[in-house]
C-alpha cells in the first residue's frame, strides 16, 4: 500500500481520567457503570450518537433470548439491570424467561445509567490512536467534530468490540481469515403487519433451533424459534432473490401497532469490521437485501402483505474480527465442560451460538469467566472487555453474547478501579479484593 508520512503535530488534551472506556456497548456500558460504582473517575467515550453498541446500532434487544428455562443461570449484575430497567420502564417484552429490550428507550436508559453513576459520556467521538509509555498505555488520541485531542488516562478499558485499542497499542491479537469470520448483518424492521395473521402462519410451520443447521443437540430440536425461512426460498425460486445469497430471517418481538422491529435476516460472508472498504461493501450490499427481504416477506409471507419497512440499522452488524491474546485464552472445552477458575468473575450460561454451532443452556450447566480473559499480553494498564477478550472459535460462540459481555465488562471495570486504589498494575490486581466487590455489585461468581 501507498504510504505518506503524516506530520507530528501538538494536540490539546481533551480531558483526564481514572478510568477511560472506549465503545459504548454491553461491554463497554458495564465497564464503566462496574468501575464508577467502585468508586473511580470514569469517562465513557462512544464514536456514535447514542450509547448501546449493537442493541442501540443494529436493534437487537435480545440480551438473553437463551433464557428459555427457569433452570438457567445468570451472572446478574449490569445485564440483567438492562433488563430490570426496561420492564420498570414499559420498555420491553417479556417472552419465556426474559425480557426483549425495546432499542429504541434503551438509548435513553443507558444515558439514565450513565448519568446516575457520575460517569462523563462523550458521544461522537472516535479513538484512533494511543499514547504509551514503556509499555503502558497512557491516554489515546481522538478524532471528532472538535478535531485531533488526546484523552489523559490511568486505566483504559478497550470495548470497541474490534478491539482497536489492543491493536493501535500493540497488544497481541489473532483474527481470522475473512472468509472464516461470523456473517455481517444489516438488520431491519417491518411496521403494518397483520399480526393475527402473521402468528398463526408462524404457528402452523414451527421451527426449531436446530433449523438453523450447525452442531446442536436434542434439546434444540424441540425448542421453538422464531426462524423463518419459507418466503426466501419461494422467492429464490421465482428468481427474484439470487440462489446464491444466503437469506434466513429471526425476529426477536412485535408490537401492538403491528411492528416487528428487528428482523434478522441479512448474513454476508467476506466482511472483516476492521476494513473500511468491506464495511462501505457490506452496508450496500445489506441494504439491496433489505429491500429483496422486504418483497419476499409481503409477497410470501402471510399478514406481510401491506407491510413496509419501517427501520434499517444506523450500522451494519459485525459477529467476529480481533481477539486479543489474553493472560488466558478460554477454549472449546472450557464453555463446554462447566470450566471453574480461581480468578473468576462471574458465570455465564452453556449457551453458544456462532456459525455452524447453537447450544442453549436449558439444563442449568454454565461455566466461570476468568478475569485473565480481559488482561492482554505485553500492555500494561490496559484491559479488555466484551466479544474480543481472548479465546478460541468455539468460546467466542459464548463471549460474544451480549449478556457474556457485560460479565467481562463489570468485571473489567471493578479490576481496573481497585489497581488504581490499591497502586498495581490491572496484571497484578489483588484478585481476591476484586471478587469481593463484584459480589456487593450483584454478580454471581461461582
Ligand atoms: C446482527 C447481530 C445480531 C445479534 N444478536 C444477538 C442476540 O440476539 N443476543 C446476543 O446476546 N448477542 C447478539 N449479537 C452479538 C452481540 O450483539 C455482540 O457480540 C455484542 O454487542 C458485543 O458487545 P461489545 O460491547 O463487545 O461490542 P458492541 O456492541 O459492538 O459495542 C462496541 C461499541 O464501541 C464503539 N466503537 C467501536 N470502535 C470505536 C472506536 N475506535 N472509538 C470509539 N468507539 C468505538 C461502537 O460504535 C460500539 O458502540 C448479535 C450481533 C449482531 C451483529
Amino acid at each position: 500500500m501507498k504510504q505518506v508520512q503524516e506530520p507530528a503535530r501538538q494536540i490539546p488534551v481533551l480531558a483526564e481520567t481514572d478510568v477511560l472506556v472506549v465503545g459504548g456497548g454491553p461491554g463497554g456500558l458495564a465497564a464503566a457503570l462496574g468501575a464508577a460504582r467502585q468508586g473511580a473517575r470514569v469517562m465513557l467515550v462512544e464514536r456514535y450518537g447514542c450509547f448501546g453498541g449493537v442493541i442501540a446500532q443494529s436493534m437487537v434487544g435480545t440480551v438473553a433470548w437463551y433464557r428459555t428455562s427457569e433452570k438457567t443461570v445468570d451472572a446478574g449484575g449490569i445485564g440483567t439491570e438492562f433488563e430490570r430497567r426496561a420492564k420498570a420502564m414499559n420498555a420491553s417484552l417479556q417472552v419465556n424467561h426474559y425480557e426483549v429490550l425495546d432499542t429504541e428507550v434503551f438509548k435513553h436508559i443507558a444515558d439514565l445509567m450513565i448519568q446516575e453513576a457520575g460517569i462523563v459520556p462523550l458521544l461522537h467521538t472516535h479513538i484512533v490512536d494511543v499514547l504509551a509509555e514503556e509499555g503502558a498505555i497512557t491516554g489515546v488520541i481522538t478524532e471528532s467534530k472538535s478535531g485531533r485531542q488526546a484523552i489523559l488516562a490511568r486505566r483504559v478499558i478497550d470495548a470497541t468490540g474490534d478491539g482497536d485499542v489492543a491493536a493501535r497499542a500493540g497488544a497481541p491479537f489473532r483474527i481470522d481469515a475473512k472468509e472464516e469470520l461470523e456473517g455481517a448483518t444489516v438488520n431491519f424492521g417491518c411496521t403494518g403487519i397483520d399480526l393475527r395473521e402473521f402468528l398463526t402462519y408462524v404457528l402452523k410451520n414451527p421451527n426449531s433451533i436446530s433449523d438453523w443447521g450447525g452442531e446442536s443437540g436434542e434439546k434444540e430440536a424441540t425448542e421453538f424459534s422464531t426462524y423463518l425461512r419459507e418466503p426466501f426460498d419461494k422467492a429464490k425460486e421465482a428468481g427474484e432473490i439470487p440462489a446464491d445469497v444466503r437469506m434466513e430471517s429471526y425476529w426477536g418481538s412485535f408490537t401492538d401497532a403491528g411492528e416487528i422491529p428487528n428482523m434478522n435476516a441479512i448474513h454476508m460472508a467476506g466482511i472483516d469490521s476492521t476494513d473500511v472498504w468491506d464495511l462501505t461493501r457490506g452496508e450496500i450490499e445489506g441494504r439491496q437485501r433489505v429491500m429483496w427481504a422486504v418483497e419476499a416477506l409481503k409477497k410470501y409471507a402471510p399478514g406481510f402483505e401491506k407491510a413496509r419497512l419501517r427501520t434499517i440499522g444506523a450500522s451494519i452488524g459485525c459477529r467476529e474480527s480481533r481477539k486479543i491474546l489474553g493472560a488466558y485464552d478460554l477454549t472449546e472445552h472450557d464453555v463446554l465442560n462447566q470450566a471453574k477458575f480461581d480468578d473468576s468473575i462471574g458465570i455465564f450460561p452453556e449457551f453458544l451460538d456462532g456459525d455452524g454451532i447453537a447450544i442453549l443452556p436449558s439444563t442449568g450447566r454454565y461455566f466461570q469467566v476468568p478475569y485473565g480473559i480481559t488482561v492482554p499480553q505485553e500492555v500494561e494498564n490496559l484491559l479488555v472487555a466484551g466479544r474480543c477478550v481472548a479465546g478460541d472459535k468455539v468460546s467466542h460462540a459464548a463471549t460474544r453474547q451480549m449478556m457474556c459481555c457485560t460479565v467481562t465488562g463489570q468485571g473489567a471495570g471493578v479490576a481496573s478501579a481497585i489497581s488504581l486504589d490499591t497502586g498495581v498494575s490491572p496484571r497484578e490486581v489483588d484478585i481476591s479484593r476484586v471478587q469481593d466487590a463484584l459480589r456487593k455489585q450483584g454478580v454471581r461468581l461461582e
